[in-house]
């Protein structure tokens, strides 16, 4: 019953062979032998099977699990040295038709205020989130057919690639709307979108009706293979993700890496990001009424096993997570975070009223982006702010050759040292601007090539001198 390559999602998702993983990481996760064999073949950096990593997720040897954030530690730092990439939620509507039982958007919420941007006040959330300093979006909107059609994100996509404020522009735009047609994802390709994301909820298929037990998210095959059709339309930077809390940890971690293998084994290039996000607090939603949420140590553990399975898979978490919670994740695997978010409909520019809020859900990490971009420099992390490889059409394969090809530290590093640099000449406070001139003076010595040092010193300066956008 179960294939990888088959394109059924109840097949390449099978439910038997979750539950035999699940029995077979339950018989071995105090086995110390395999445990080892599994961080060897681990060490080889070629990631694992969903198997082999739910052993090591399940694994209750204290001394293997300080192995286990060792190696997640290491393999972090091998593949995406110390640059963590930013980004921005922009929320353009909350109309919804589906009845997500974890989502205050869903259709039957009569309370909360519903809202659509037009394309000016597009504009403006646009200019406000290019002055806070991003380069970097993803759209996101409920599903509804009448009042936010595709040609709607579309037109939405062009306005905000369009708008240059100052020296702002907003260089990649990733897209996360519900499951649609090839022709769609045809068309967003063609819009320019950075990476799809969609996340699965729960992979659980029983409990995945039930929580959505309205609309058209309802069809359980259909959003689980939205990302082949994502594919077959051409997008090749696809982000998958689950709702920690919806169903058993183990189990969506299985399903995740199970869905990566399919995507690789059908494509040829598995998801570009992986996110975890936890349910949070919102309008009508109590995340205490969902029985399986999961403790920031078991949290961590999560992010340390999908970072030694895939390790070419960029990691993302949001402000859902509290600033302690980042600060652990970031070490373990998280590759991209957000700052200075809003979850509600026009956020950016202005703030709601708590009664008539519009938002998604409670964000924990509520600080400014500069005062993110301060706190990553001060831990040593190189806040980047990057969108070359995209533009440079280094997607799907192509940017995961250069992943194993070893050549990030001559591109992606000083990459992300040059739109460092347009952060804090542009948009920084003086303390992040002294600390991060500083971090970038010091990183430069990390760069392998001398022609390529050299370069980077020379549009460094001219950055100073009012240029902008440099790129490997
Ligand atoms: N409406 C589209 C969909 O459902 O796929 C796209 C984006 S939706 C705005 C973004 C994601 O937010 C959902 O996929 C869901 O995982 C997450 N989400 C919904 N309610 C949440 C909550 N209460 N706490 C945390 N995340 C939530
Ligand atoms: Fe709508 Fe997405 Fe929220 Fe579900 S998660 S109610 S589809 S916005």
């Amino acid at each position: 019953m179960y294939r990888v390559d088959s394109m059924k999602a109840e097949e390449f998702i099978s439910h038997q062979e979750i539950m035999e993983t699940l029995a077979y990481a339950d018989e071995n996760k105090n086995n110390r032998e395999l445990v080892d064999q599994i961080l060897d073949k681990a060490r080889e950096r070629k990631g694992l099977s969903h198997r082999e990593a739910s052993v090591l997720l399940a694994c209750e040897d204290e001394e293997k699990n300080q192995e286990i954030y060792a190696l997640a530690e290491q393999i972090k730092k091998d593949f995406y040295g110390n640059r963590i990439v930013m980004f921005a939620p922009l929320y353009l509507s909350n109309y919804c038709v589906n009845g997500c039982v974890y989502c205050p958007f869903h259709a039957k919420n009569k309370h909360i205020p519903r809202k659509k941007l037009t394309q000016e006040e597009i504009r403006r959330e646009v200019i406000a989130l290019q002055d806070m300093g991003h380069k970097r979006l993803a759209l996101e909107t409920g599903e509804d057919p009448v009042n936010c059609p595709i040609e709607y994100v579309l037109e939405s996509i062009k306005t905000i690639y369009s708008i240059q404020h100052k020296n702002g522009a907003i260089r990649r735009v990733n897209v996360n709307i519900a499951a649609t047609t090839v022709e769609n994802y045809r068309k967003l390709k063609e819009a320019g979108i950075g990476t799809y994301i969609l996340f699965q909820e729960t992979y659980h298929k029983e409990s995945y009706e039930k929580l959505h037990p309205t609309g058209p998210k309802h069809n359980y095959a259909y959003h689980t293979e939205a990302m082949d059709r994502a594919m077959e339309g051409g997008i090749d930077d696809v982000g998958i993700g689950a709702l920690f809390g919806l169903e058993l940890y183990r189990y969506e971690f299985a399903g995740l890496l199970m869905h990566a293998e399919h995507l690789e084994a059908v494509h040829g290039v598995g998801p570009h990001t992986i996110s975890v996000p936890r349910i949070r607090r919102a309008d009508d939603i109590d995340p205490d009424t969902f029985d399986n949420g999961i403790d920031d140590d078991i949290f961590a553990k999560l992010v340390a096993c999908i970072r030694i399975a895939v390790p070419y898979t960029g990691m993302i978490i949001s402000t859902r997570e509290s600033k302690q919670c980042r600060e652990r994740v970031l070490h373990l695997g998280v590759s991209q975070i957000s700052g200075g978010s809003r979850t509600s409909v026009g956020g950016y520019v202005e703030e709601e009223p708590e009664e008539e809020s519009s938002a998604q859900f409670d964000i924990s990490d509520n600080r400014t982006l500069d005062q993110v971009v301060n706190w990553l420099i001060e831990m040593g992390y190189i806040p980047s702010f990057c969108t070359a490889c995209y533009r440079e059409g280094r997607t799907g394969d192509r940017f995961m050759s250069l992943c194993k090809s070893g050549q990030i530290q001559n591109c992606c590093h000083p990459n992300a040292l040059m739109t460092l640099k347009e952060y804090l000449e542009d948009y920084a406070s003086e303390d992040t601007r002294q600390k991060g001139e500083a971090l970038i003076r010091k990183e430069l010595e990390n760069i392998p090539k001398e022609k390529v040092r050299k370069i980077v010193e020379k549009n460094l300066t001219e950055i100073e001198q009012g240029q902008r956008d440099f790129r490997f």
